[in-house]
């Protein structure tokens, strides 16, 4: 079977790279395996996103879903009370806590042309030849594309073929969405973020009035099967006074372990090649705390497919030119994020904050041409 483009995966960056070909004329196949039942975390959605969705002419569309506006953050980082932000940028517009599984849903609806093919099934080997990448999938099918889309999230499918990953923490989430008992009780929307000893906390009200309440921490500093242990978790539940507070004067209960997932970031060397570009998380996976994980997927699934209709028209400077902008940008994010870790200065003799204050991020390669 042959392609012009394959688009691996069917996450929040493959959808936006997706979108973008919709007018481009190319054949194009999207191969990732069914999307699963269990829910997913992470829903608040940055202000950046919107004019990526707008730029994705689906804009009114999104609209119409309903997601609450979160422009409020209730902190205690650098110090124990609790101060309120507002953060809401006149330029960008409002914050977004979205229903995860609805959004996803809904990118995915918007995504699929007549140009377009869908195969469940799982990259599961790739080479390189003179027209293009040779994919081979669970079932032993192979399809020559001549430029594929690497949005295989964590998994990296294409990219870790041709270039190293490199993980630069083990950083956990344990997280729990909590139902409310006394729903004559008005929540507080909103965000909050509390750090604590052993990490830091984060909890929001969603759409259909459940909350999300999440640990971030390394996997030593916690009880062991924590995700399996509901006395263990209420235990360390309490330990953080606000959260705790906000879950029970709002009328919520934690009745289940937390589910554990991997929230360490993960940074791939080579994010392109002659025939392939990784865009969202199997490009870089980022730090939680930065909530930009989904405006990163989107704004790189564009651009990718920007680059990827250049590429196949010869000329490849948009492919550089993505390498460079992505280059710089992960730069800047790391210097931000170490100032946000080395800002807690109550907890930095605590191991979680040691470690966060002192990561080591790859040494990245000078952007090179594509192709190299
Ligand atoms: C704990 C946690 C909390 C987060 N909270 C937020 C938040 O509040 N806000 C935010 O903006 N971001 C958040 N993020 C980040 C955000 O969820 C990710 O950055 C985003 O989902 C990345 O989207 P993606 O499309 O790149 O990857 P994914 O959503 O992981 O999609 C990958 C796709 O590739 C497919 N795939 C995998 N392997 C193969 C294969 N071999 N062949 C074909 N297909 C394959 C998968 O089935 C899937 O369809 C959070 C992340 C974590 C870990």
């Amino acid at each position: 079977m042959n392609a012009d483009i394959v688009v691996a995966g069917s996450g929040i960056a493959a959808s936006a790279a997706m979108l973008y070909l919709r007018q481009s004329g190319y054949s194009v196949i999207q191969i990732a395996p069914p999307e699963k039942a269990s829910e997913k975390i992470g829903e608040t959605l940055s202000c950046s996103a919107n004019r990526i969705i707008k730029e994705l002419g689906i804009w009114e569309l999104f609209l119409s879903r309903k997601y609450l506006i979160h422009d409020t953050v209730f902190s205690a980082w650098e110090n124990s009370s609790l101060t309120r932000q507002s953060r809401f940028s006149a330029g960008e517009g409002s914050n977004w806590s979205i229903d995860r599984r609805d959004f996803e849903d809904f990118l995915r609806s918007h995504a699929n042309h007549s140009h377009q093919r869908r195969l469940l099934n799982k990259i599961q080997n790739c080479s390189e030849n003179v027209d293009g990448l040779s994919l081979e999938l669970d079932d032993h099918t192979v399809i020559q594309a001549r430029f594929v889309i690497d949005c295989s999230g964590r998994s990296a499918v294409i990219g870790r073929r041709f270039s190293q990953r490199h993980r630069v923490d083990n950083m956990i989430c344990y997280y729990n969405f909590i139902k409310q008992s006394d729903t004559e009780i008005e929540p507080t929307v909103g965000i909050m973020i509390e750090a604590v000893a052993y990490g830091w906390w984060y909890s929001a009200v969603l759409p259909d009035n459940r909350m999300i309440i999440s640990l971030y921490t390394y996997p030593d500093l916690v009880p062991q099967h924590l995700n399996r242990d509901l006395k263990a978790w209420l235990s360390v539940v309490d330990q953080a006074p606000l959260t705790s507070r906000r879950v029970e004067s709002a009328g919520y209960l934690v009745q289940e372990a937390p589910v554990a997932v991997d929230a360490g970031m993960l940074i791939q060397e080579d994010i392109s090649g002659r025939h392939w570009v990784a865009a969202g998380d199997a490009l870089v996976s980022l730090d939680p705390l930065s909530s930009h994980g989904m405006t990163q997927a989107l704004w790189s699934g564009c651009r990718a497919a920007e680059a990827c209709i250049k590429s196949i028209n010869g000329d490849y400077s948009a492919i550089d030119q993505f390498r460079q902008t992505m280059s710089l940008a992960i730069k800047a994010y790391q210097t931000e994020l170490l100032q946000k870790y080395r800002s807690v200065q109550r907890y930095a003799e605590e191991p979680f904050w040691k470690r966060r204050g002192s990561l080591i991020f790859p040494m990245e390669k000078a952007p090179g041409k594509a192709g190299t």
